[in-house]
This record gives structure tokens, C-alpha cells and sequence, in this order.
């Protein structure tokens, strides 16, 4: 399968990679949209929140989890944006389930700016 995020995943391409475990990757995104920019994937090749099935809750509730040490241990203890782009209508580029975890120090822009 021709997924750059399953790519990543295995290292086959090369990331900036802060977590791992048996179901997820975490990886810094490559063109940062605040001073902190992570991206949480599943391991498993899921294409968007509009293929979920009730098999990923727990994997999904696993990202929700780790969001806040994430930010902790990365420079953004006080709060961070959690995003996730589905769909065509939702602007989704690469189509491997991501959230996208966004953080300071300091307070980010509008929302609607991302
Ligand atoms: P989407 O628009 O699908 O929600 O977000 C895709 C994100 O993946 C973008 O923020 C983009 O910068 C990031 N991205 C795309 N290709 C790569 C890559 O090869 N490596 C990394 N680290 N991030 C990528
Ligand atoms: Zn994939």
C-alpha cells in the first residue's frame, strides 16, 4: 500500500518521531502551523474518521489520552488544539487517519485560522 504515514510508521521514511507504542506513532508534521505540531496516528491503515468502526474506540480513546502529556512534554503544559480533517469537506490531505496536536507556549490563533 502506497500510504506515506504507514511509511512512517514502519520507518521507512524518515520522521521526527516523540512516541511509539503497540498502536500509535507520533511524529513532529513537517511544515509546523504552530510552535508545537504533532501528528497522532493509528499504527493500523485507517483512512479517515469516516471509516471508523466500533473495533477502533479503543485505539481512538489511547490518542485522546495521550494528548495531554504529549503537549506537557513538549513545550505546551497549559492547553493545546486538537484537529482532525475528514473528508474532502474537512480539507483531509494524506488519507491515514491523523490528529493533528497544536500547542504554544503561547495562546494560538482563531480557531478557524486552522
Ligand atoms: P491533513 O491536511 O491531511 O489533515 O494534514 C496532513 C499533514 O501532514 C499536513 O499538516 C502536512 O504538513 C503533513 N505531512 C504531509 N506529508 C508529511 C511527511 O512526509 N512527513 C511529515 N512529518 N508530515 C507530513
Ligand atoms: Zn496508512
Amino acid at each position: 500500500m502506497n500510504c506515506i504515514f504507514c511509511k512512517i510508521a514502519k520507518g521507512e521514511i524518515p520522521s521526527k518521531k516523540v512516541y511509539e507504542d503497540e498502536d500509535l506513532f507520533v511524529f513532529h508534521d513537517i511544515s509546523p502551523k504552530a510552535p508545537l505540531h504533532l501528528l497522532v496516528i493509528p499504527k493500523e491503515h485507517i483512512e479517515s474518521m469516516a471509516q471508523l468502526e466500533p473495533q477502533h474506540q479503543a485505539v481512538m480513546g489511547r490518542m485522546m489520552l495521550l494528548a495531554r502529556q504529549l503537549a506537557a512534554d513538549h513545550g505546551s503544559p497549559e492547553g493545546f488544539r486538537t484537529v482532525v480533517n475528514t473528508g474532502k469537506v474537512g480539507r483531509q490531505e494524506v488519507y491515514h487517519l491523523h490528529m493533528h496536536l497544536l500547542g504554544g507556549p503561547a495562546p494560538l490563533g482563531a480557531s478557524a485560522s486552522f
